[in-house]
């Protein structure tokens, strides 16, 4: 199992707390390396100077004894003979052990080098020159050296730079903790409030916060989705309950005169109530079949459709049907759309069933090509629907009172299929402006005809 912190915010902090011992870490490896490296230079310079004019002064024979000191001791000069014996050393340096055994040979006279006594922590390193004093087998060796600084020695130097890069990803943690909280602060808020948020309570919103950067989005994102899916949820229980509304009234009227029927059966023509009654479940039936219609139009894919010429369909349809009324056809040749034949005759029916019922002389059904579509349309010289209302009539059982005035029949759910099969096809239905009478226009994306 991979280790890894389950929140954003422990993953953040983890990562620039890496990052920051790494590059401190680097850094400090680099101040040691140098720091280290300078303090040599430096103290090898100085015993350089001395371990010189020592061995010089073997040479001439001019050292004397002990060797002088202007340093206070900080540097001891010592001259040592083969035998490993001090023959002459600074002051400080008086009765002490030889500071090295390393012993240069005459090619190659002078030495430098660090050497170490003692066990850590308290051990004395000292930086060493030594140099042979002349190439003779038997010359002495002068050694010139000093104490390196105690904190190199004993990790005094590691020790605070390790400690020091601990302290900076500490803070760069702490920083990093708490911006990315104060960051990821509203996408908790929004969370919190979507939990709680129930099918049953969509008028609720998330918090947005100020500005424009990613959670600001976020958070009008989800509210726009909230406000549509309220919308929506909306639309269904409306619907709802218009359909139990819609259905009840036949219902009531049936159950009605039944109990009539069967209360006083000797006041009652038996066949007048079997017809009245086959007459409401006629009604019944045909709004059950609508809803189910509505239910079902675009669900069923793309398979179900297939190359249709609109002006045979349209064509057909008018000749099926025995109008009361006078009818114009004009019908262009060759305009194929892509649907479902029972889908579109449906649609058209119920374009020509209202027709027919508010016309007063005159019908007329036109099938075009327009602005690259197809385009049908199915005029009537009645009493027009006001404009106000040219959006309403598309709802679900929605009727204008020219409907209930002259008493029609319908179910109210005629143009919300007539529509809703138009767009399954990708198309739109309108009511268009008339100075007198109804124009609904039908328009569908072109397909090429088939062979
Ligand atoms: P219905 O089953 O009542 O006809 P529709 O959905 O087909 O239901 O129509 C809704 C309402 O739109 C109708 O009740 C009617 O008031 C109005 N309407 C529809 N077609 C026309 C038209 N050609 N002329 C005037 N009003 C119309």
């Amino acid at each position: 199992m991979r280790m890894r912190p389950r929140s954003i915010r422990a993953r953040d902090t983890l990562v620039a707390a890496v990052l920051a011992v790494l590059v401190f870490g680097l850094t400090a490896a680099g101040i040691d390396t140098a720091v280290r490296g300078a303090t040599k230079a430096d103290l090898l310079s100085e015993v350089q100077v001395d371990a010189r004019r020592a061995s010089g002064g073997v040479r001439d024979g001019t050292l004397a004894t002990p060797i002088p000191d202007d340093t206070g001791g900080r540097i001891l000069v010592q001259v040592v003979g083969p035998g490993g014996h001090v023959l002459d050393s600074t002051p400080a340096a008086a009765g002490r052990e030889p500071v090295s055994t390393l012993w240069p040979d005459r090619n190659m006279r002078v030495r430098d080098f660090t050497e170490c006594r003692g066990g850590w922590p308290g051990a004395d390193c000292r930086v060493v020159e030594a140099i042979r004093a002349t190439t003779a087998p038997d010359s002495v060796v002068v050694y010139a050296s000093e104490s390196l600084p105690s904190y190199l020695v004993n990790g005094l130097l590691e020790g605070l730079l390790s400690g020091g890069v601990l302290l900076l990803a500490a803070i760069v943690a702490w920083i990093t903790w708490h911006v990315v909280g104060r960051t990821l602060g509203p996408v908790e808020a929004i969370r919190a409030q979507l939990a709680e948020i129930s099918a049953s309570d969509l008028s609720r919103r998330v918090p947005e916060p100020p500005g424009q950067d990613e959670i600001a989005q976020l958070a009008r994102t989800a509210n726009a989705t909230l406000a549509r899916l309220e919308a929506a949820v909306g639309r269904q229980r409306q619907f709802a309950s218009d359909a139990s509304h819609e259905l009840r009234t036949p219902i009531a009227g049936l159950r009605a005169n039944l109990e009539d029927a069967s209360m006083h059966p000797e006041d009652n023509d038996l066949r007048a109530v079997v017809d009245s009654a086959l007459r409401d479940t006629d009604r019944l039936e045909s709004i059950v079949a609508d809803l189910l219609l509505l239910a079902r139009i675009g669900t069923g894919g793309t398979a179900a459709q297939e190359s249709i010429d609109l002006s045979a369909l349209a064509g057909a349809e008018v000749g099926r049907r025995t109008f009361a009324l006078k009818i114009d056809t004009e019908l262009a040749c060759g305009v194929t759309v892509r649907g479902v034949r029972m889908q579109l005759v449906r649609l058209l029916g119920n374009l020509l069933d209202n027709a027919e019922r508010y016309a007063d002389e005159r019908v007329e059904v036109e099938v075009t090509r327009a602005g690259g579509q197809a385009l049908l349309t199915v005029t009537d010289d009645g009493a027009g629907i006001a404009p106000a209302d040219r959006e309403r009539v598309f709802e679900r059982f929605t009727r204008l009172d020219t409907a209930r005035s002259r008493g029609a029949g319908g179910t109210g759910l005629g143009l919300a299929i007539a529509r809703e099969i138009a767009e399954a096809h990708g198309g739109t239905l309108r009511v268009e402006d008339r100075d007198h009478g109804t124009r609904f226009a039908l328009r569908l994306p072109l397909s090429a005809p088939e062979e």
